[in-house]
């Protein structure tokens, strides 16, 4: 009798040990170079600390357990398997990923926009690196506590699109295209902080907003800003007004989309169910 008790117990013993391990979910499960996936940890209260494909994942607190956000490589290949650790969880969850076929436009844009100068190359960079630069600035835990929101506007041109332009340079669409009518407002997809105000040469004029947990959103070619850098901006709150500055046919938002990992698919990003945990008000 006392044996069969003592085997019992180590039964029990294990099962609750393996109970205890972490339970992590993945979705969408299925996804193409430059989508986002959501990483949702379960089971535990501690902050968990892990990598998909070598990038650090930031976890933050959510409703429904511990969530991050990565980018899925833009030159992903079709059955490529993005490999997700987790500390304390024995093997890695894998996703199976569609390469992104991007298909290809040609765009007429202005002789100056087309051919630009040395000068003008120099500062195409400047203005790339400081895009790239402010929505990597998102160090901050989650500044938002609902779901991101889809602006308005019918899609004129999706993300990954491959263009190429009048004087042969070739460029992938890192954003997705709305119609927009000039001077319409343009409002924060979510709560954050203003890191960019610029005028750019093929952007326009930009405003990138941080959201926090390596999330940023980007709007480019208004007609003007109507924030500055360091402004606090709640959901829905105007950022400027629609426009067509910089290399661009017509009036519409581009909106770039930012995570740890890279530039990805906005739509895709905006069907994410994000629910940060509200935090308690500092007293
Ligand atoms: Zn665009």
């Amino acid at each position: 009798m006392r044996l069969r008790l003592l085997v019992c117990s180590v039964v029990m013993g294990v099962s609750a040990i393996a109970s205890a391990e972490p339970k992590v979910t993945v979705s969408p499960p299925w996804v193409r170079g430059g989508d986002p996936v959501l990483i949702t940890v379960t089971g535990t209260n501690v902050l968990p600390k892990g990598s998909a494909s070598g990038e650090p994942l930031r976890f933050f607190a959510s409703k429904t357990g511990f969530q991050a956000v990565m980018a899925i490589p833009l030159d992903a290949k079709t059955a490529d398997k993005l490999a997700i650790d987790i500390d304390h969880v024995k093997l890695p969850v894998f996703v199976r990923v569609t390469a992104l076929k991007g298909a290809e436009t040609k765009v007429t844009v202005d002789e100056d926009l087309a051919d630009p100068s040395k000068a003008e190359g120099k500062r195409i960079d400047r203005d790339n690196y400081s895009i790239i630069d402010s929505a990597t600035k998102s160090h901050t835990e989650p500044q938002f506590t609902k779901p991101f929101y889809r602006p308005q506007g019918q899609v004129t041109s999706p993300f990954g699109e491959w263009r190429i332009f009048n004087d042969g340079y070739r460029s992938q669409h890192l954003g997705v295209d709305l119609y927009a009518r000039e001077g319409a407002k343009v409002l924060a997809v979510n709560a954050g902080t203003v890191t960019l105000v610029r005028e750019t040469l093929l952007a326009g004029n930009v405003v990138v907003i941080a959201h926090g947990a390596g999330i940023a959103t980007a709007y480019f070619h208004l007609d003007k800003a109507t924030v500055a850098v360091g402004d606090v901006v709640k959901q829905g709150e105007q950022v400027g007004l629609a426009g067509q500055t910089g290399r661009t046919t017509g009036p519409h938002l581009h909106i770039s989309v930012r995570v740890p990992g890279g530039f990805v698919d906005p739509l895709a990003f905006f069907k994410l169910k994000l629910a940060p945990q509200a935090k308690a008000k500092a007293p």
